[in-house]
């Protein structure tokens, strides 16, 4: 299992965002972080005593911006974790950290509190382009904090890129990725923007005010990334995820695998004992329940083995391992080809998927097809 909590703070809102974060005035930055974390530390509570037999490996701060808290609040926050959760030894510990509010002291700090792994919000190496997505640090800053990483000891760098973004062009996307390169993360991740509904962005391309670059500009930039990544000796392991060897992210492979989590904080989402819950977005109202002393729900499900099973086939078809049909008949007790067999020779008939090694997973045409390859193991 592991552990994701959400910090719900950012510096500014981005134009494409849609998670949930808010930026909050100075004067009530501090009493409404001091609240949130003591209400953070009830709800872990509440979990550790309920599933005392969970074995914890990962620990994922994510958001929001969680270095918008100050360095000792974060690391506070991250060493009563590691001390209170019953992790086991050699938990991978990342926190999501954005260019402009990582400072040399702070990577210090949280690499003492046992902070073995950071996930850099790049986005881009063109200033005009962070602009253009309303991001709020500059190219520059990128360099100073992945050394200001590695003076503190935290070698374990994985850069978050995008492509798709508004006036991006194939040779802007190209400079990006050798710029990242030439940092030398040990991981990268390259999503392509989506216009999320109700966004400031998404909103301007619908007026016409703003263009993007269409789905086959898109497809040829994802392609770049593989190629390029490839060739600088990164593994494509995951549908828009590259790593170096033994650097490929455990938290985010218990995703993958749909594995157990416990979500923590406003707006986070946990999976435990087959139910799937989503925390109310609403830092004020999550602060209150815990007060009260009550999980701060928005729904909570039950999911049935055949929901696990689906989500099972959705999630694992984005690995480029795809799913091991030994270990799926070992979990659930049947074979993926009795239950998806219409589904998969369709998908295999498409050539979208390859069945080998005892493994089914995608092709480098179902790669670009990817909704398509894991709506079919839906029923
Ligand atoms: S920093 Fe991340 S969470 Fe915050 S607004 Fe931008 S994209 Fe959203």
């Amino acid at each position: 299992m592991g552990v994701y909590v959400h910090i719900p703070f950012c510096a500014q809102k981005c134009y494409y965002c849609d998670f949930y974060s808010v930026v909050v005035s100075r004067e009530d930055f501090t009493s409404l972080v001091g609240s949130y974390l003591v209400s953070l530390r009830q709800e872990a509570l509440y979990y550790r005593d309920r599933w005392k037999d969970g074995h914890l490996e990962s620990l994922f701060i994510g958001g929001g911006t969680p270095t918008v808290l100050p360095p000792e609040e974060l690391a506070g926050l991250i060493s009563w974790f590691l001390e209170e959760l019953p992790f086991g030894a050699e938990p991978e510990v990342t926190v999501e950290a954005n260019p402009q509010s990582l400072t040399a002291a702070g990577a210090k700090v949280l690499a003492e509190a046992g902070v073995n792994r950071i996930s850099l919000g790049v986005q881009a190496f063109q200033n005009h382009l962070l602009e253009a997505i309303g991001r709020v640090h500059r190219a520059e800053q990128v360099k100073a904090s992945v050394a200001a990483l590695r003076q503190a000891g935290i070698s374990n760098v994985n850069l978050d890129l995008m492509f798709g973004l508004p006036g991006q062009s194939q040779r802007e996307w190209t400079e990006t990725l050798e710029s990242a390169i030439a940092l030398e993360p040990s991981h990268l991740s390259c999503y392509g923007l989506i216009l999320e509904e109700g966004t400031p962005l998404e909103k301007w391309v619908s007026a016409g005010l703003v263009e993007v670059p269409d789905d086959d500009l898109q497809a040829e930039m994802y392609e770049t990334a593989c190629r390029i990544l490839k060739g600088a000796g990164y593994e494509h392991y995951e549908i828009s995820n590259f790593a170096l060897p033994a650097r490929r992210s455990r938290h985010n492979l218990l995703y993958w695998r749909n594995q157990p989590f416990i979500g923590l904080g406003s707006g986070a989402t946990g999976y435990i004992q087959n139910c799937r819950y989503r925390n109310i977005p609403d830092l004020w109202r999550y602060i209150q329940c815990w007060r009260a002393g009550s999980p701060a729900y928005e729904d909570a499900e039950h999911v049935s083995p055949e929901q696990e099973m689906d989500e099972t086939m959705m999630v694992g078809m984005r690995l480029l391992e795809g799913v091991d049909e030994a270990s799926f008949r070992h979990r659930y007790g049947v074979s993926f080809w009795d239950v998806y067999q219409a589904a998969i020779a369709d998908l295999l008939d498409r050539g979208l998927v390859k069945y080998t090694e005892g493994r089914l997973r995608v092709t480098a045409r179902g790669l670009f097809l990817e909704n398509q390859v894991s709506q079919a193991f839906l029923r």
